[in-house]
């Protein structure tokens, strides 16, 4: 097995839009960082600029997000600007923000892809630490949905995801696997859009949830079909949750390896699951330590 070399990007960039949220207008500045220095976000609307590693030690419990918080600061919806700097394979980068999410920009993550491939990238002398596959683990959400873990024969990380809501879902069952490598994330997964229920808005809005967005700024799925916009691929929506997967799987600060098969799963099983393959990768290496 081999490792590849750390990334960062070549020179800052920028990338601005809309939280889905609080409706704030956010800007993201993207540095170069020195090797071994992670994926780090600096609120710098904050007294003292707070840093805070995107890291799973600073994960906290978020329902149908990705949220991080430490040193008196929190920054919700990081998992698509995760994704895109995880299929870019940009290791090190410190990322300013102006507001307390992340823009939704149109869903996905293509804005944050199109400004690291302006920056440009810079290897590293370091090498990007591995999380193998070793063993199949098996994660079981409460509602029943799954992702498993199984060892692969070889190099890389293959995501199967099964989206299947049932015959009455206004969302089509579909399926999509992808072999995770820079050029089939720019190609197959970074333009698709993350996707809601025109039921399940109005609750959201009571709570004061996205003042500011509308049905053109993500898909919003009615019985008749999609809201004010058009599918980009027809299984869109699953593509989406791959990109979530390798978001959420980016935590680990570490390039995953092996293959995963998800059904119907979101963020919380995501992390449980690199939860129990940390473990499993640490208890491995005490193990061939006392061998
Ligand atoms: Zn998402």
């Amino acid at each position: 097995m081999s490792l590849r070399s750390q990334r960062t990007i070549r020179q800052e960039t920028t990338a601005e839009g809309v939280g889905f949220l609080t409706g704030a207008d956010v800007t993201l500045r993207f540095l170069p960082a020195p090797e071994n220095h992670g994926i780090v976000f600096q609120r710098v609307d904050l007294n003292g600029k707070p840093c805070v590693p995107a890291t799973h030690e600073f994960l906290v419990p978020r329902q149908r997000r990705t949220g991080i918080s430490g040193n008196g600061a929190t920054i919700e919806l990081v998992e698509h600007v995760m994704s895109a700097l995880a299929g870019l394979q940009v290791d090190n980068c410190l990322i300013e923000i102006n507001a307390p999410e992340t823009p939704g920009f149109d869903g996905s993550c293509k804005a944050v892809v199109d400004a690291l491939l302006i920056a440009d990238f810079e290897e590293q002398s370091a090498e990007k630490p591995m999380l193998r596959v070793s063993q199949p683990l098996h994660v079981i959400a409460d509602d029943g949905s799954t992702i498993d873990a199984r060892p692969f024969g070889r190099d890389g990380l293959t995501i199967t995801y099964v989206l299947d809501y049932g015959a009455t879902s206004p969302i089509s069952a579909q399926n999509c696997t992808v072999n995770v490598t820079p050029e089939s994330f720019v190609n197959d997964i970074c333009f698709a859009r993350t996707f809601i229920l025109d039921s399940e808005i109005a609750s959201l809005k009571a709570l004061g949830y996205g003042p500011r967005t509308t049905a053109k700024d993500l898909l919003v799925f009615s019985a008749d079909g999609v809201l004010d916009n058009k599918l980009k691929t027809d299984d869109e929506c699953a593509r989406h949750k791959i990109l979530d997967c390798i978001g959420d799987f980016a935590l680990t600060g570490c390039d995953v390896q092996g293959y995963f098969n998800a059904w119907r799963t979101g963020h919380q099983t995501n992390h449980e699951l690199m939860r129990q393959l940390q473990d499993t990768a640490a208890e491995h290496q005490t193990k061939s330590q006392v061998a």
